[in-house]
């Protein structure tokens, strides 16, 4: 339930933060549906009021002709009443979807303004040096024989692949020592639904139709694919009321992500850097309010702990404010530096949304006797239940680390090394050699 009264009350905040994350979001349409859906609330339950009246006169005994009028303002009154609630659902709806653009607040911390503003918030390593003229992920795969993506756009189109030889073992591997590393600090694995209701996607923050839409929709229905397991997970606890001694949750789900991609052209979008379709291992908490500050910072570093284990050479950042999306509070990107490519490309991210998907999903949890956030503590333990907090980070998103991996561990000899760690999950693999 999105909090119109507050939105009402916090109106000159709002608008500088829509201002800040550069969003399109409409605040003076919202608080004018607002105002008006209070206003045919109101109207409505006046004629409901009225209704009553005449359905308590009529129990009472009375002259046929008076019998005949009270049916008659009691017919008058129930078909008004029916078109008022009609406009009342629509106009309510209208304000649903006007709302769901407005963004998230945004932490005191972050850096107002465009992708270029985001701090630097750790380094870690330097750039390998090589001694040979360096190749990118493309050009060694063709060599290695590991993707094939002329085959895949006749069968599939373009930005889609087909990963082969060692490649395929290098996704299981990540996938699966991802997974061992994430369960060891105490996360439940998962894998999830990969097509889900609309209305699911609308209320985790994304928006599934319009012009600019990175999701797929499914023709005829009111299903997506989804874009990332964090949808599916978000939705795990949709309209509960969780109880305090079950938080924090912890999950690390694996699923295929699908993206349209759409408005990506001009970006970096050769090869797997930016695909349709790709693996991911997704890590997501629900915790209490004044945890999720501190369970950002748990989930980052645990993805710098996996890529320092790869060896990579990274550089975590504060996202600016125009960079979040709505659903982030403040998100943490890591961006891995990638020789082929000659830059640093962008391998995960680190997001806390606060209560902003929880209103909509409708998760809540009830404070215990014990907690302090029960004012009742004490006398009984059934506090008000509150909005817990949801946080997403990527922990594996395939492609890029193959990327990433490939283009850091290539050899003069055109062999690429494969990192120690992953070694037991690609069946003792060291070295991916030319056929
Ligand atoms: P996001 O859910 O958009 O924060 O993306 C999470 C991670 O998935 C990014 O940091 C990238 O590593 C990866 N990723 C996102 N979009 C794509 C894509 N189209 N192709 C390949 N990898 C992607």
């Amino acid at each position: 339930a999105i909090d119109f009264k507050w939105i009402r009350d916090n109106k000159a905040a709002i608008a500088a933060n829509i201002k800040n994350r550069n969003s399109n979001a409409d605040l003076e349409m919202v608080l004018e549906l607002y105002e008006r859906v209070l206003n045919l609330q109101k109207e409505v339950e006046r004629l409901r009021g009225e209704r009553n009246v005449v359905a308590n006169k009529m129990k009472g005994k009375l002259e046929p002709s008076e019998r005949q009028k009270l049916i008659e303002e009691g017919k008058k009154l129930k078909e008004g009443l029916m078109t008022l609630e009609e406009d009342l659902l629509k106009l309510t709806e209208e304000l649903q979807q006007e709302a769901q653009c407005i963004p998230n607040m945004t932490h005191p911390d972050v850096p107002i303004g465009g992708e270029d503003c985001s701090t630097l918030r750790k380094m870690v390593g330097s750039p390998r040096e090589f001694s040979f003229p360096v190749k990118d992920h493309l050009q060694l795969g063709k060599e290695l024989d590991l993707f094939d993506f002329d085959a895949a756009a006749e069968v599939s189109g373009s930005k889609f692949y087909y990963l082969k030889n060692e490649a395929v073992m290098l996704e299981m591997g990540l996938i699966n020592w991802t997974l061992s590393e994430v369960m060891k600090r105490g996360f439940t694995p998962l894998t999830a639904p990969e097509i889900v209701r609309s209305s699911v996607v609308e209320k985790c923050g994304f928006q599934p139709r319009g012009e600019n839409t990175q999701v797929y929709s499914i023709e005829g229905s009111d299903q997506c694919l989804i874009g990332t397991a964090e949808i599916p997970v978000g939705g795990i606890h949709m309209d509960s009321i969780l109880a305090e001694s079950l938080l924090p949750l912890k999950y690390v789900a694996y699923s295929h992500c699908f993206r349209t991609e759409a408005g990506a052209a001009g970006t970096a979008t050769r090869g797997l850097y930016r695909v349709h379709q790709f693996s991911k291992v997704e890590m997501f908490i629900l915790c209490r309010p004044e945890e999720s500050v501190s369970y950002h910072d748990e989930l980052i570093k645990i993805e710098e702990d996996l890529f320092s284990l790869l060896g990579f050479h990274f550089k975590t950042l504060d996202m600016a404010s125009e960079d979040l999306g709505a659903p982030a509070y403040r998100k943490f990107d890591v961006e891995a530096w990638m020789p082929g490519l000659g830059r640093y490309g962008e391998i995960s991210s680190a997001s806390n949304c606060t209560d902003y998907q929880s209103r909509r999903l409708g998760i809540r949890y009830r404070p215990s006797e014990f907690s302090s956030a029960n004012p009742k503590k004490g006398k009984s333990n059934l506090a008000a239940p509150q909005f817990v907090h949801t946080l997403n980070a990527t922990a594996c998103a395939v492609p890029r680390m193959i990327v990433c991996l490939l283009e850091n561990y290539q050899q003069e000899d055109g062999s690429v090394i494969v990192p120690e760690p992953l070694r037991p999950f690609m069946g003792g693999l060291e070295l991916i050699t030319p056929k």
